[in-house]
C-alpha cells in the first residue's frame, strides 16, 4: 500500500487533559508518523472555515465554540493509507460506539469532545493540510 498523508487535530478536551502525549502515542503505535505538529488556539473564523462541510448541521454553533475553547495540537500524519489507518484508530465519532482499543474509546468524553479529528478521504486531507500548513513546515 503507498505511504500517504493524513491530517489530524488533538482537540481541546484532550490539551486540556495533558493527552497530547497519550494520544500521539496510539497514533504513533498504530504505524503513523507525525511529520508536522503545531500547538495553535483556533480563532472563530479559522475554525468556522475548517467546519464548513457541517455550517447546516444543528450542532455546528456548539462544535465551532468548542473548537476555540482550548488549545488544540494540528497534525500531519504520514504512513501506509495514513487516511484510514487514522479513521481507525480514532474509533467511531460517538466514543460509546467506538471500537474498544480505539482513540475515541480509551479517551473521548462525549460525541463533541471526542479528543481528535482525522481526515475522512485523501482529498479532504490535502485540502486541511493546506488550511493549516506550509509545505515547509511538513517534514517526512
Ligand atoms: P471529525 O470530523 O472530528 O474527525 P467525524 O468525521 O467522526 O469527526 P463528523 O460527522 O465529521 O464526525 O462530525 C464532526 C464533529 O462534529 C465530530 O467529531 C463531533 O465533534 C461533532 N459532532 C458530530 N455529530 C455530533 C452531534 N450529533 N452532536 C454534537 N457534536 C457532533
Ligand atoms: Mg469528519
Amino acid at each position: 500500500m503507498a505511504v500517504t498523508r493524513t491530517f489530524s487535530i488533538i482537540k481541546p478536551d484532550a490539551t486540556r487533559r495533558n493527552l497530547t502525549g497519550a494520544v500521539t502515542k496510539m497514533l504513533e503505535d498504530a504505524g503513523l508518523r507525525v511529520v508536522a505538529s503545531k500547538r495553535i488556539h483556533m480563532s472563530r473564523e479559522q475554525a468556522e472555515g475548517f467546519y464548513a462541510v457541517h455550517k447546516e448541521r444543528p450542532f455546528f454553533g456548539e462544535l465551532v465554540d468548542f473548537m476555540i475553547s482550548g488549545p488544540v495540537v494540528v497534525q500531519v500524519l504520514e504512513g501506509e493509507g495514513a487516511m484510514q489507518r487514522n479513521r481507525d484508530v480514532m474509533g467511531a465519532t460517538n466514543p460509546k460506539d467506538a471500537a474498544p482499543g480505539t482513540i475515541r474509546a480509551e479517551l473521548a468524553e462525549s460525541i463533541e469532545a471526542n479528543t481528535v479529528h482525522g481526515s475522512d478521504s485523501d482529498e479532504n486531507a490535502a485540502i486541511e493540510i493546506a488550511y493549516f500548513f506550509k509545505p515547509e513546515e511538513i517534514v517526512g
